[in-house]
C-alpha cells in the first residue's frame, strides 16, 4: 500500500461519508458501554430500539447491579445473546461500583478488565466516549481492511487494527474508523457489495470485483 493509494482510499471515505458517525444512541459514557455491549452480534437499530426503554429504567450503575438477574434477562430479551449479556452488564456494573467508584474508566486497560468488554468495545469506548485516539476493528472495519488492501486476508484483527493505526494519520484514526463501518454497512457490503458504482475497484483485491471490471 502505497501512499497514493491511501491517500485515495481516505479521499473516497471522505466524499462518500463525510459526517460518519457512531450509530448507537446514548447521553454518557455508562449508556455508551452498556449499548456497545449489547451490540455484539446485532443491529445498531435494534440495540436503539432496545436501549430507548431500557435508559428510561436503568439510570445509574446501581440500577443494573441490584438488579436481578432474570429481570435484565426479561428487558434485554428482544436481542441476541441477551442472557450473556445480562450476566455481563450485571457483573460490570458491580466491578465499575466494586473497583472504579461508579464510573466508565477513561483508561483501556482497565476497561478490558470489565466483564464483557474486549479490545473492541473499550476502544469505542475511549474513542467515541472518550475522544481518545483508537481504531475498533469490528467485522466491517477487518472486511474492509483487507478487501483494500490495508491488511493482509490471514491477518489476526489485532494486527489489521496495528497496520491500521500505522497507517492512517493518528488525527484521523476516530473518523477513518466510522468511515470504514459505514462503508462496510452501506457499500462495501459482506455479501454484495456495491462493485459496479466502486471507485476503489481498481485497488480492491475482492474476487467478487472482477464481475465488473473490462
Ligand atoms: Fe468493496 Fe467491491 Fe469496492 Fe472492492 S470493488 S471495495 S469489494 S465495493
Amino acid at each position: 500500500m502505497n501512499d497514493e493509494k491511501l491517500k485515495r482510499i481516505l479521499d473516497e471515505l471522505d466524499r462518500l461519508f463525510p459526517d460518519a458517525r457512531c450509530e448507537l444512541n446514548y447521553s454518557n459514557p455508562l449508556e455508551l458501554l452498556i449499548a456497545v455491549m449489547l451490540s455484539a452480534q446485532t443491529t445498531d437499530a435494534s440495540v436503539n430500539k432496545l436501549t430507548e426503554t431500557l435508559f428510561q429504567k436503568y439510570r445509574s450503575v446501581e440500577d443494573y447491579a441490584s438488579a436481578p438477574l432474570s429481570q435484565l434477562e426479561q428487558d434485554l430479551k428482544r436481542i441476541g445473546l441477551y442472557r450473556n449479556k445480562a450476566k455481563n452488564v450485571k457483573a460490570m456494573a458491580q466491578m465499575l461500583i466494586d473497583e472504579f467508584n461508579g464510573e466508565v474508566p477513561a483508561n483501556h486497560d482497565a476497561l478490558q478488565t470489565l466483564p464483557g468488554v474486549g479490545r473492541k468495545t473499550a476502544n469505542v469506548v475511549i474513542s467515541e466516549g472518550f475522544g481518545y485516539p483508537a481504531i475498533a476493528v469490528d467485522t466491517h472495519v477487518e472486511r474492509i481492511a483487507k478487501r483494500l488492501g490495508l491488511a493482509f486476508k490471514k491477518d489476526s484483527v489485532l494486527t489489521v487494527e496495528k497496520k491500521l493505526m500505522k497507517k492512517i494519520p493518528k488525527e484521523r484514526w476516530i473518523k477513518t474508523h466510522h468511515q470504514l463501518i459505514f462503508f462496510g454497512r452501506y457499500h462495501c457490503k459482506a455479501i454484495n457489495p456495491q462493485c459496479q458504482d466502486c471507485r476503489l475497484i481498481d485497488i480492491c483485491r475482492e474476487p467478487k470485483r472482477k464481475h465488473y471490471l473490462s
